[in-house]
């Protein structure tokens, strides 16, 4: 997992209700406000407007009052006829006129609640104190001690509408709220009229109906949000044991192991310590979950994480179920030998494996323990010391040092042991080969980067060229040449040797019957055919079809099978050379003795060549023993019929002993490596001198 991909998993993982809970309650307090805010100031700018109405009438009072000085008409007659409530005040706050009601407070202030101060003073009625003054000096309302009057009221305006016509009445149910207005005078005194707020109470009530409606609907909104959250994270909470956990052990998984596994060698603490990723695999497990039903297969899965997760330092240490028989460790590895105990202490304690806690498993068998083996590919991640100091590792790469382990496992796959194996870069420098031959070969054949190389098969008595077998070599513009060891087994697993298989073959033909055109003396060529090949039912057909298409006569061509082919599909092979041979084609089997017991294919089999293996000849076993096998392995070719080729044959006594032993043909250094076209062209030619000297000589002495 790379470092973003992680960090964004663990990002949706780790996302917090809370925050989310947090941010939605501040954003639904924030619209609350908002809300709140916008309908009081809507309120109080009624008011206010409201309060700059009966200020102008005020005005105008005022206005009349004033112009009543300079008439006969006495404005307390005017105001008692319209129901006005006055006095004047002068600079000292002396009352200097008025009628005879004054409830007016001394309390007064600037009017402004909403729009700021106005050029009025507004004062409280001791009566009725709806409004107050705040500490600033401000008048607030205050809706408290509000009265509500069932009065109609009149549209005729001022005062209250009791016992008014009824055509004048518009609605009932209004809040009268009397206050004092005082309006200055030119002379510094202050006229002061009672004057009357009125709001609608149906108005009042909408408003605070629409003000809960909404502030109910904003809470049923943040706790519907909410429920969404906390159902939200349950979610995502198992989405994520879904990513991480293991359908099977409900331990780790590959992908908690990376992520896991990353936070501890992150650790400060641990930057110093040495570290071993293992990737532990059990030894044919396919075959044991063939024989068993998947429960049991499972349930083995179980038993062995939880013996593995014994041996293993708690929160330090790691374990995850990778793969169905694979498991991946992450542990602590002050020294290899360290990694090699522990390893060795974990399959004493797996083989000893009791399956009675093991679940279902084991009903009805009497065996109580299973044992397995376990094959473990290590890479080792040093400690992180930079200049002499521990430094905190940053980027793990635990990924890449988990496919090392794979790859290190992967070398103990020949053999079906326990064992354990530590990467070395080495490893890894064959697999990029691999893949940059892989990337190439195709381009390589089309371009014909493959060259065929003749090495001569010589009689070891006559010392006369009597075959020859054809090598591949690879001449590469971009890795120069290349021998068939480093390129050929990676063509048997990726399946591209069947096109090599022929190509060498179209080959060889082609320069048989150019040399055969040339009238010069061939000999059989042998082409090693791949086993991959031979599994092919038309194999026989196939290499018919190339060499007729060439020309060239069959004898000219000899077919070599490596000995290991011979434990594949026997009866397919067996056909394959029964046709190859009625065609004419002599086939012979390569590398006999090389590791693997052929003799028994022998018995089924009939081969033409054998070709005994240069191992033969090789190694430090007693020479008398050795002369034993061979000299018996040429008998037991003889008494099959078969003729025998000696491989790797590189001292003249070894040739002398071949010939002794009756060895049909020599083929190694001691003759001859193998040889580029031309130069192998010219031991032909040579040869046809030498023989052509040879006749010239014999029908001398005859004459
Ligand atoms: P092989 O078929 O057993 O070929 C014989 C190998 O032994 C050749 O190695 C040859 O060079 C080597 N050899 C012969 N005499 C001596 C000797 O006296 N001393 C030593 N040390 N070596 C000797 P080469 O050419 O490297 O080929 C290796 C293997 O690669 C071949 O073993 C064969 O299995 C495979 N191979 C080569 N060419 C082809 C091909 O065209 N097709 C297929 N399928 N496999 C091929
Ligand atoms: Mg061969
Ligand atoms: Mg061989």
């Amino acid at each position: 997992m790379s470092n973003t991909k992680e960090k964004k998993f663990l990002k949706l993982k780790n996302q917090h209700t809370w925050s989310s809970i947090v941010i939605s309650v501040i954003t639904f307090t924030i619209i609350f406000a908002i809300i709140n805010v916008a309908v009081i100031f809507f309120m109080l700018y009624s008011i206010d407007s409201k309060v700059d109405d009966e200020y102008k009438i005020v005005r105008q009072i005022a206005d009349i009052y004033l112009n009543s000085h300079n008439s006969d008409v006495s404005f307390e007659k005017i105001a008692e006829s319209n129901g006005y409530e006055y006095f004047v005040r002068d600079a000292d706050g002396t009352v200097i006129d008025g009628d005879s009601v004054n409830t007016c407070s001394e309390n007064g202030g600037e009017m402004g609640f909403v729009f700021g101060k106005r050029n009025y003073t507004v004062y409280e009625d001791t009566e009725e104190d709806y409004l107050v003054y705040d500490s600033a000096g401000m008048v607030v309302l205050n809706l408290r001690n509000m009265h509500w009057t069932e009065d109609q009221i009149a549209l005729d305006g001022g005062g209250t509408a009791a016992g008014k016509d009824d055509e004048t009445v518009i609605a009932t149910g209004y809040a009268d709220m009397p206050l004092w207005i005082g309006v200055p005078l030119n002379d510094n005194s202050t006229f002061i009229v009672k004057g009357h707020i009125r709001v609608r109470i149906s108005d009042f009530f909408v408003l605070l109906a629409i003000f809960i409606a909404m502030n109910i609907i904003m809470l049923f909104f943040l706790i519907f949000r909410i429920i969404r959250i906390v159902g939200e994270f349950s979610r995502r909470r198992k989405i994520t044991e879904l990513f991480l956990v293991d359908e099977v052990t409900r331990g780790n998984n590959r992908m908690a192991f990376m992520l896991k596994g990353n936070q501890i060698l992150r650790k400060s603490k641990n930057a110093d310590k040495r570290y071993a990723v293992m990737h532990l695999t059990i030894v044919k497990f396919r075959n044991f979950c063939m024989c068993h039903t998947p429960e049991e297969g499972n349930n083995i899965l179980v038993r062995i994480s939880a013996i593995i997760s014994q041996n293993l330092i708690p929160n330090e240490e790691l374990l995850a179920h990778v793969s169905s028989s694979s498991f991946a460790l992450l542990m602590e590895a002050p020294t290899d030998d360290a990694v090699r105990q522990r390893f060795s202490t974990l399959l004493e304690r797996l083989n000893d494996m009791d399956m009675r806690d093991a679940g279902p498993m084991m009903a009805g068998h009497t065996q109580a323990y299973r044992s397995f083996q376990f094959q473990a590919g290590v890479q080792i991640i040093e400690p992180n010391i930079i200049e002499g100091k521990k430094k905190k590792r940053k980027d793990t790469g635990l990924e890449h040092f988990y496919n090392n382990a794979v790859t290190a496992k992967s070398t103990l796959e020949s053999t079906a042991d326990s064992g354990i194996a530590f990467f070395d870069e080495k490893l890894l420098e064959d697999e990029r080969w691999a893949e940059m031959v892989e990337e190439y070969q195709q381009k390589a054949l089309d371009n014909e980067e493959f060259v065929v190389y003749y090495q001569p098969k010589y009689s070891p008595d006559t010392e006369e060229l009597v075959g020859a077998e054809a090598l591949i070599r690879w001449q590469s513009p971009e890795f120069g040449f290349v021998p068939p060891g480093r390129f050929i087994p990676i063509f048997e697993n990726n399946g591209f040797i069947t096109s090599i298989d022929h190509y060498m073959i179209c080959h060889v033909a082609r320069d048989q019957k150019n040399w055969l055109d040339a009238g010069m003396k061939c000999v059989p060529v042998s082409v090693n055919v791949s086993r991959a090949h031979f599994a092919e039912s038309d194999l026989a057909e196939q290499i018919r079809n190339m060499v007729d298409e060439v020309g060239t006569p069959h004898e000219f061509i000899e077919i070599e099978l490596t000995e290991s082919a011979f434990f594949d599909d026997k009866n397919a092979i067996i056909e394959s050379i029964e046709r190859l041979k009625s065609y004419g084609f002599s086939v012979s089997m390569d590398d006999f003795g090389s590791g693997y017991s052929s003799l028994n294919s022998l018995k089924d089999m009939d081969l033409d060549v054998l070709k005994l293996d240069a191992e033969f000849f090789r190694g430090d076993a007693d020479p008398e023993r050795k002369a034993v096998v061979i000299s018996e392995a040429i008998n037991l070719a003889k008494r099959l019929n078969m003729r025998t080729v000696a491989e790797g044959v590189e001292e003249k006594d070894e040739v002398d002993f071949l010939s002794e032993q009756g060895c049909d043909m020599i083929q190694g250094y001691y003759f001859s490596k193998p040889l580029p076209k031309d130069e192998y062209e010219s031991r032909m030619d040579k040869r046809e001198t030498d023989t052509q000297n040879d006749q010239n000589e014999s029908d001398k002495q005859l004459s």
